[in-house]
C-alpha cells in the first residue's frame, strides 16, 4: 500500500463535541455540519459517532449528502443548507430531509407537491442579514410573507441566517444579529412558530453568546480547527506519509519541475509519496512545512501531483520509511500550513483526496 493516509481521531472528535455542548449550556441543541465529507473527515463515521452523543441534527450542502447519511443508519434531522433543486424534492420527502427555502418560487413547489402528496413538509427559512448569498433578504420579508402565509401545506420548522464576519468583525456581526432577530419577531407576528431559530457557526458559537438562540450550526470547530484562542479544541485530522527515497545533493541542482528551488548548498532531500492530487495544494510548493523527528522540514521546488521534495539537511537520524506528518501534530497544525499559503484550514482539510485512505482511531 502506498504509504500516504490520514488519521481520524474519533477520540479527538468526541471531546471537540463536548466542548462545544459545554459552551453553549444545556437548553440549546446543535445542527453538526458535516458538509464536505465532514470538511474530508469521512462524513459517515463522524455522523455515527456523533450520533452516538446525541448530537440532534445534522447539516449537509446537498441531497446527495444528506442520502449518504440515510443510507448509512443516521436516523437525526438532516437539514441540507445549499438548497435543492424541485426535481430533488420527492427524494427529499421520501427520505425525511429537511430543505431550506430561500425563495418564494421553491416554497410554492414543496407546497403544490405536498398538496398532490397529501402530505406536510417541514422546512428551515434562510434570511439574509448581510452575508449577500442565500436568504430571502431580511428588510423585504413583509413583501415575501404575502405569497407564502396562504401556503397549507408547508410548516416552517426552523429560521435561521448566515453570519458573515463572526470571526472578525464584532460590530457587522451585532448588526446581523440584530436583524435577525428583527426577523423573528416578523414571522412570529404572521403567526409562524418555527421550533428552531440559529445563527452561530464555529466562530459566532465561540465569540458571541447572543448569537446561540436554540439551536447552533458548529462546523470547523468540532473538527479542531480555527478555535478562538481561549478554546482547546484538539486536531481531529492528521495527514501523514512515509520518506521512501533519500538523497544528497551538490549546491546548484535545481529540484523538481521548472527547477524552482536551487541548493544554494550541499543538500540532503527526501521524497514523499504526496501530491497535489492527494489535496497537497500546489500553492505550497516552496512554501509548505512539514513536521517530522520533532521538528519541521520546507517544501522545496513545486508540489508535484504524486510527489514533494523536503530538505532534510537540519534533521538529525532521518531513515527511509520515516513517517511524516503534513498538518495536524504540534509542529504543523492545519491553520498553520493554511496561513502559509493564505487560506483556512477548511480549504486544506476539505480538498484532502478521496485517493487518501481515511484510518480511524
Ligand atoms: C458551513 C456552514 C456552517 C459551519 O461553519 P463553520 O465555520 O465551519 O462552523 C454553518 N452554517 C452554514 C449555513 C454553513 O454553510
Amino acid at each position: 500500500m502506498r504509504p500516504t493516509w490520514a488519521e481520524i481521531n474519533l477520540k479527538a472528535l468526541s471531546q471537540n463535541f463536548l466542548r462545544t455542548t459545554e459552551l453553549i449550556g444545556e437548553k440549546v441543541k446543535v445542527m453538526a455540519i458535516v458538509k464536505a465529507d465532514a470538511y474530508g473527515h469521512g462524513a459517515v463515521k463522524v455522523s455515527q459517532e456523533l450520533q452516538e452523543l446525541e448530537c440532534h441534527m445534522f447539516g449537509v450542502a446537498t441531497v446527495d449528502e444528506a442520502m449518504e447519511l440515510r443510507h448509512s443508519g443516521i436516523k437525526a434531522p438532516i437539514v441540507i443548507l445549499s438548497g435543492i433543486c424541485s426535481d430533488e424534492i420527492d427524494t427529499v420527502v421520501k427520505n425525511n430531509l429537511t430543505p431550506v427555502a430561500f425563495d418564494t418560487q421553491f416554497l410554492k413547489e414543496l407546497n403544490k407537491y405536498a398538496g398532490k402528496n397529501n402530505t406536510k413538509i417541514k422546512y428551515h427559512l434562510k434570511v439574509d442579514t448581510g452575508m449577500n448569498r442565500l436568504g430571502f433578504q431580511s428588510n423585504k420579508l413583509n413583501e415575501y410573507f404575502s405569497q407564502i402565509l396562504t401556503l397549507n401545506n408547508i410548516i416552517m420548522e426552523g429560521v435561521f441566517t448566515h453570519l458573515s464576519s463572526a470571526d472578525c468583525d464584532n460590530a457587522y456581526t451585532a448588526e446581523q444579529i440584530s436583524l435577525f432577530k428583527e426577523s423573528c419577531l416578523q414571522i412570529n407576528d404572521k403567526g409562524f412558530k418555527p421550533s428552531y431559530y440559529h445563527s452561530a457557526n464555529s466562530a459566532a458559537l465561540q465569540r458571541f453568546k447572543q448569537s446561540h438562540f436554540n439551536l447552533v450550526r458548529p462546523g470547523i470547530m468540532i473538527y479542531g480547527a480555527s478555535a478562538a484562542e481561549d478554546i482547546f479544541l484538539h486536531p481531529v485530522m492528521k495527514l501523514k506519509t512515509r520518506i521512501i527515497q533519500i538523497k544528497e545533493i551538490p549546491k546548484g541542482s535545481r529540484v523538481s519541475y521548472g527547477g524552482t528551488f536551487v541548493a544554494d548548498r550541499p543538500t540532503k532531500i527526501a521524497v514523499l509519496p504526496i501530491g497535489y492530487a492527494d489535496g497537497y495544494s500546489r500553492h505550497l510548493s516552496n512554501k509548505g512545512l512539514v513536521s517530522l523527528k520533532n521538528t519541521t522540514a520546507p517544501v522545496i521546488g513545486q508540489v508535484c501531483m504524486d510527489l514533494i521534495i523536503i530538505d532534510i539537511t537540519e534533521v538529525q537520524d532521518v531513515k527511509l520509511g520515516d513517517e511524516v506528518v503534513l498538518f495536524g501534530d504540534e509542529n504543523i497544525s492545519v491553520d498553520k500550513l493554511a496561513s502559509l499559503v493564505d487560506t483556512i484550514s477548511y480549504e486544506l482539510l476539505s480538498i484532502v483526496g478521496k485517493r487518501v485512505p481515511r484510518v480511524y482511531l
